[in-house]
């Protein structure tokens, strides 16, 4: 308790702006509750869409000049960022699990997760390049530039503190990109926190500005029909993601959408069962289930059904549910009440449609909004469930018979993030690859997030990619220009 108390008091509660802390212009502030007892434990400044303003200000006021610091000095600056928050990544991990209830073990796994786009990013600072080539009818030359977009907002969700700042912050700051963040008003501290260590690191004052406020929509409404703003990069539900591609229209903002998800985890009859039920348990339990990656759908054949739910129950039931600081725990509290409410609306819908529980199905008594592992089976097709992102651990198992309902039932969705497929051929992997309509797809991997890798969905999963090659032409502009024949002037 001591430890968690020190750590609460030195994390700022202030906003972040112009390279100093700042109360909110209208004295405001807010809980952040830890949702493991429902209690507070920090008050934060609320902004206001005055401190939205003054954010985006001293973002646009920073941006010439770090549009021209030279790369190799934003990657060191950027690398500095990785040190310092890979340092500190037990105070990381615990504020994370303060706040947002996972386990300190998902915290730290966060923490080297969302520290790596830091180093990944300072790496790619240095290779932004273009092309100089000769057109095709050999007269003018064609060179093709890259420059940065500009200031950009950055809205997080509660779900990945760290990680989904750092995905964002890490590649723009790398492009040249100076940035405002609004991050979810039930996690700021983590945010807060990684100013306090970006502003150690010695990232230039209004280089990034955070503000954390529980007036998202007025806050960040007009930052987004501000013409200084040149990008917008969202993380959160699709019902969200759609207002704001509405919202970023009349400006014809750049516009990043990580959104929901709805991934199916396919077993196929051929499959390995152990490494099936190892990449079952990942898939839906990273995070406590909270994940927009998580396996939201079980299509298991029904030759080994029975014996795949056995084990997932079996594992399942195993897994200690309690505070996330408690080393006994393997799951944490879900986020609040209402993420609470809706997981055990959906369960009640599904079983009053059907579906029979063989793990769990009811949330605990007591304080704090723990839920516990939870097995669906005899599912039918048209559950919600198996249409709306669950959000917590719950597994509801449908069964196929066959390679093209499994395909169909997969498909059968608004969203298209991320799907795994478990198979020993790889055949049939790749060729239901293929046909699967998702941006990611985990081969025999029930987690498959990496840095290095695109991250981003297809359909009403998103628009762009984040990590990887990919994840910095987020934040670049292409400029191209026409150059006469040098030839033709020769003397
Ligand atoms: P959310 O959409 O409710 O909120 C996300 C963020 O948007 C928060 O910062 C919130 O304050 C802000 N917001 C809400 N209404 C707004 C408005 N009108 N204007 C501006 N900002 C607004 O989502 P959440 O509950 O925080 O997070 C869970 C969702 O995020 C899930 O749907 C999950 O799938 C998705 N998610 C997607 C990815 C991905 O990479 N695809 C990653 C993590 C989470």
């Amino acid at each position: 308790m001591t430890t968690e108390n020190e750590l609460l008091a030195r994390i700022p509660t202030d906003l972040y702006v112009g390279g100093g802390w700042r109360s909110a212009s209208t004295g405001a502030r807010f809980d952040v509750i830890d949702p493991s007892t429902g209690e507070p434990i920090a008050s934060v400044a609320d902004a206001s869409p005055e401190d939205g303003e003054a954010a985006l200000a001293a973002a646009h006021e920073a941006q010439r000049a770090w549009s021209r610091t030279p790369p190799r000095e934003r990657a060191e600056l950027l690398r500095r960022a990785f040190e310092l928050v890979t340092e500190r990544a037990d105070d990381f991990a615990l504020v994370m699990t303060l706040e947002m209830g996972k386990t300190l073990a998902e915290s730290r796994g966060e923490v080297a997760y969302g520290a790596e786009f830091l180093r990944w990013f300072s790496e790619e600072a240095v290779r932004i390049s273009g092309r100089y080539s000769t057109a095709p009818d050999g007269r003018n030359r064609l060179l093709v530039t890259k420059r940065p977009v500009g200031p950009s907002l950055f809205i997080t969700p509660w779900n990945f503190p760290l990680a989904m700042a750092t995905r964002k912050i890490a590649p723009a700051l790398a492009a040249g990109c100076t940035s405002v963040l609004k991050p979810a008003a039930l996690t700021p501290l983590t945010a807060l926190l990684f100013a306090d260590v970006l502003h150690e690191a010695g990232i230039p004052a209004g280089v990034v500005n955070v503000i954390p406020t529980t007036r998202a929509g007025a806050v960040t409404g007009p930052l987004i029909a501000d013409s200084r703003l040149r990008k917008l990069s969202f993380t959160g539900s699709t019902e969200v993601g759609r207002r704001l591609i509405a919202d970023a229209a009349p400006q014809v903002l750049r516009v990043s959408m990580e959104l929901g998800g709805n991934a199916p985890l396919i077993v196929f009859d051929d499959a390995d069962l152990d490494q099936a039920v190892d990449g079952a348990m990942l898939a839906k339990l990273r995070n406590g289930g909270e994940a927009c990656t998580a396996a939201n759908r079980f299509i298991v054949h029904e030759a080994i059904a029975e014996e795949f739910t056995a084990r997932l129950v079996e594992r399942m039931s195993a897994h200690t549910v309690g505070r996330g600081t408690d080393a006994a725990s393997r799951i944490g509290p879900l986020v609040d009440a209402a993420t609470r409410h809706k997981v055990q609306q959906l369960v009640d819908g599904a079983v009053s449609e059907g579906a029979r529980v063989a793990l769990g199905g009811a949330p605990l008594d007591g304080p704090g909004y723990f839920y516990p592992p939870t097995v669906l089976v005899d599912v039918p097709a048209h559950s919600g469930i198996l249409r709306e992102e669950i959000f917590g651990p719950v597994a509801p198992i449908v069964t196929f018979s066959t390679e093209d309902e499994a395909i169909s039932l997969a498909n059968a969705t608004e969203y298209g993030l991320v799907a795994y497929v478990f198979t020993r051929d790889l055949d049939r992997g790749l060729r239901i690859a293929e046909e699967l309509e998702v941006g990611m797809l985990g081969l025999n991997a029930g987690v498959i997030s990496n840095p290095a890798a695109p991250f981003g969905g297809v359909k009403q999963s998103g628009l762009g990619r984040e990590g990887g090659f990919e994840g910095i032409e987020e934040y670049l502009e292409t400029q191209y220009i026409g150059i006469s024949d040098p030839q033709a002037t020769k003397p």
